[in-house]
């Protein structure tokens, strides 16, 4: 796979899509409503159902990750319904705020940044309100560079408490192991312009059988998310609105060259370049903000040092080095900036970014 010598961006999505990805976006238009899109939606579905390790339903729509986040839930829950939702960081937040704008009744159960939800304090707030339906959870928050131990949180849910269990897989699912339906996630979204190396406007949303029964039985108001339309037509293959085709094209494209890499070879790349990027961030004598148990691997977050301004930071990694680093979100802002390494990273990508920590901060000390 080759790359374009662009800037080096290395914030957690969009990612770098390659030129042969690239290119497919300049396919000429098909009828959505015919036999080419048809077996390229069931082509696509089948594949992303593979990587996303499901035999359940997903669905693909034109969204970017929080319109499958919203969909997750207008689809299961009702008005009045009570939701745990486990957060630690800003996109548990918006989860949680998703689920209490459309009436679900909200327990937060918040863990400090950089830290992953303790599956113990889960146990105790379902111990606490049995009339809980649904719990939320980020996989791979973004806003920290954490990610929680699913599987337990899982086991949790599912196991000891038979409740819904809605993932934010945004920045995990395609990167590191989540495995759909033997952790029994009931929906799981994600967005292409994550580790699928595509650009950004594809959402993708997996929906169980556990799913489907509280569907019956929601009552929140939904339209354009409405999953039982995409369901209806993907029967005849075809989604129930018109489709951002050239994603789609170049969705398809992504997806050929993970299956030919492998997705066991995908999760352990993921790990060796995070691995690479914590080693080489400590070595410049910098602290990461998450614990080594929980450090992500498709994003680092780095303490800013003290007197070091985020924006001069960043702007200097851009201006002089050619690299386009994160900083931190709401309280995080000032202290600390982000790199982001999901999907293609090369290694001279990986040194080029080093090296750009390095020289910015030497020169703003
Ligand atoms: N959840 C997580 C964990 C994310 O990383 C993001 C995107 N940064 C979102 C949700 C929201 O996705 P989008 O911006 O595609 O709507």
């Amino acid at each position: 796979m080759s790359k374009i010598n662009q800037t080096n961006l290395r914030i957690p999505g969009p990612t770098p899509v390659t030129p042969e990805i690239l290119k497919e976006m300049s396919r000429s238009m098909i009828n959505h409503r015919g036999d080419e899109f048809r077996d390229l939606i069931e082509s696509a579905t089948r594949r992303l159902k593979k990587i996303y390790e499901t035999d359940e339903d997903l669905h693909i729509l034109t969204a970017s990750g929080t319109g499958a986040m919203e969909a997750a839930i207008v689809n299961t829950l009702s008005p009045g319904d009570r939701v745990l939702a486990i957060t630690i960081g800003a996109f548990g937040d918006r989860f949680a705020n998703i689920a209490e704008i459309y009436g679900a009744s909200v327990t937060v159960l918040r863990s400090e940044l950089g830290q992953a939800a303790d599956p113990d304090k889960v146990t105790s707030c379902l111990n606490n309100d049995p009339d809980i339906k649904a719990v939320l959870v980020t996989h791979n928050e973004t806003s920290t560079g954490v990610t929680n131990d699913l599987e337990s949180i899982s086991k949790i849910v599912k196991n000891d408490f038979g409740k819904l269990l809605l993932v934010d897989g945004v920045s995990s699912v395609g990167s590191v192991p989540l495995k759909t339906d033997s952790w029994k996630c009931d929906a799981v979204a994600s967005a292409s312009q994550k580790g699928w190396m595509a650009p950004p406007g594809l959402a993708f949303l997996s929906f169980s059988l556990e799913s489907w029964k509280a569907n019956a039985y929601s009552t929140m108001p939904r339209f354009y998310f409405d999953l039982r339309e995409y369901k209806k037509y993907m029967e005849i293959g075809q989604p129930p609105w018109t489709p951002n085709l050239s994603l789609f094209f170049a969705l398809d494209k992504a997806l050929d060259l993970m299956l030919e890499e492998g997705i066991a070879n995908i999760h352990s790349r993921h790990a060796k370049t995070a691995q690479q990027f914590r080693d080489g961030v400590e070595d410049l004598g910098l602290k990461l903000l998450a614990k080594p148990d929980c450090a992500s691997d498709t994003i680092t977050s780095v303490l800013l040092p003290d007197g070091i301004a985020a924006k001069d930071f960043l702007s200097v990694a851009r201006l002089e080095h050619n690299v386009e680093l994160a900083g931190g979100q709401q309280s995080l802002a000032s202290k600390i900036f982000r790199i982001g390494h999901l999907g293609l990273v090369t290694d001279d990508e990986i040194s080029q970014t080093l090296h750009a920590i390095k020289h910015s901060l030497q020169k703003l000390r």
